[in-house]
């Protein structure tokens, strides 16, 4: 574990439109930053801004500007990362792969990243924020329909979230509840509202990272591509009204997003994706019988919703992590790691494999773990590297073996993987 608190020096350029955020700096901080010396740049990061730079962006950062100007991930110009032989590595040295991985694969799986390079972008002096209060059963369903398949084609500058709860935020004593509320405020007054913060607070409450937030919290997410159908939504009603304080997060993607093809970088869920959606459920009583509980409801959540929700691979936000999609064993495996693997990154097959790393480096000492990738081998090991495509090689065998049995793949002009680490083990190792 490595305290990344003290790294939280952030240098805001605005004649460059960029700024060096050391990886300790929570978002909060860099909106802090931006906003005491530009009313009119902004960063497109998460809406939590409690949550630190070094996690959020590695996963790739899913947050209010995002239709209109991609994800946090997608506005990374150079990053600083510590290898596991303690070399500073740049853009440069790093090399374009690995690189590549930082933003989206999850950080810790390749390295500690020190400090991101990041792109500012242009926001109006005033940007609009609303907020729709409705009770359950007041036409919910057929606001929500029609939110599914608007929501990802409006225009870019619109981000209708959605947040699906079962107490009321407000006290609504009308009825229909209509209380609206609307403010036309700097981007920084809307970072505060989307934090259910007031409009005009002092701007020092986003350097406070200790915000409570959930004592105890279960949750996994989904991506969903065709709209939920009435009978689906009726299902989300029924069992959000079972259980005490469960939520759903609805995140329109579109725009921006899907500007970006699947591949090009690790988070694949681009074109095709109408939203993501978040379901979770938080309690305070640690107790194993309240605990579990908890977790046995939103695991029947989970396998409900499965007809409604993106199939083959049925996917999942790699920062929302779920750790029912499996953790780390003793026998890290391909076929297990292929779970969470294919639900985070869709084609987990197309991983990186070392160019030039002794087969039995590879599988005795790394391995496959949760959350990490064979690119995380370029960590300890960090050569130069080539992606392979596993689906040509027998499912459950370890990185290891199919390098030492060949290893055939899409880049065989290249050689085949047990190629290249023959002539490392001859010449060089
Ligand atoms: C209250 C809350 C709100 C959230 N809101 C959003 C949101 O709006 N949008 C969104 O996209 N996500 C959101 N998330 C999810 C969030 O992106 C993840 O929890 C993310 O992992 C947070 O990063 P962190 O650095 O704070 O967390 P940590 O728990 O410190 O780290 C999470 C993972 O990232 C790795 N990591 C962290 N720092 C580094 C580093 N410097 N180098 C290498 N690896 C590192 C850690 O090893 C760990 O595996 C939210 C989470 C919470 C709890």
């Amino acid at each position: 574990m490595v305290d990344m608190s003290n790294l939280s020096e952030i240098d805001i350029d605005l004649e460059e439109e960029m700024a060096w955020i050391q990886a300790g700096a929570t978002l909060g901080h860099l909106y802090y930053e931006i906003a005491k010396k530009s009313r009119v740049h902004a960063f497109p990061g998460g809406i939590c801004y409690t949550t630190g730079s070094g996690g959020l962006i590695s996963g790739g950062g899913l947050g209010s500007l995002m239709r209109k100007f991609g994800l946090a991930a997608d506005n990374v110009i150079d990053a600083h990362v510590m290898d596991a032989k303690g070399r500073i590595l740049d853009r440069k040295s790093m090399g374009e792969d690995f690189f590549w991985a930082i933003r989206g694969g999850g950080g810790s799986s390749f390295g500690i990243i020190l400090a991101w390079k990041l792109k500012l972008v242009h926001v109006p002096e005033k940007v609009s924020v609303f907020r729709v209060h409705r009770m359950l059963g007041e036409n919910t369903i057929n606001l929500l329909q029609q939110w599914e398949h608007t929501a990802y084609l409006l225009p870019r500058g619109v981000q209708f979230r959605h947040r699906f709860l079962q107490e009321p935020v407000i006290n609504c004593t009308e009825r229909p509840c209509l209380k609206k509320e609307c403010h036309e405020v700097p981007w920084i007054g809307s970072v505060l509202f989307l934090y259910n913060k007031r409009v005009d607070e002092s701007l020092e409450v986003l350097l406070d990272n200790s915000v409570p937030v959930y004592k105890l919290l279960q949750g996994t997410s989904d991506f969903v591509k065709t709209p939920i159908p009435e009978k689906g939504w009726k299902m989300i009603q029924r069992l959000l009204l079972e259980e005490e304080r469960p939520m759903i997060i609805l995140d329109p993607l579109g725009g921006r997003i899907d500007e970006f093809s699947e591949t090009e970088l690790p988070f694949p869920h681009r074109k095709g994706n109408l939203y993501n959606i978040q379901h979770l459920v938080n309690w305070d009583d640690n107790s194993e019988s309240v605990s579990s509980k908890k977790i046995k409801w939103m695991r029947k959540f989970y396998r409900e919703m499965e007809p409604f929700v993106a199939n083959s691979p049925r996917t999942a936000y790699i920062n929302y992590r779920d750790l029912d999609f499996g953790t780390n064993q003793e026998d890290y495996s391909y076929s297990k790691a292929k779970m969470w693997g294919e639900k985070y990154f869709k084609r987990f097959e197309r991983a990186l494999v070392l160019e030039r790393s002794p087969p039995y480096i590879v599988k005795k000492q790394f391995g496959f773990q949760r959350g990490r990738s064979l690119a995380s081998f370029t960590m300890q090991l960090p050569r130069k590297v080539k992606f392979m495509d596993f689906r040509r090689c027998t499912p459950g065998v370890g990185a290891g073996g199919i390098i030492g049995g060949g290893g055939l793949g899409p880049l065989t002009k290249f050689g085949l993987a047990g190629d290249e680490c023959c002539r490392c083990s001859r010449d060089e190792c």
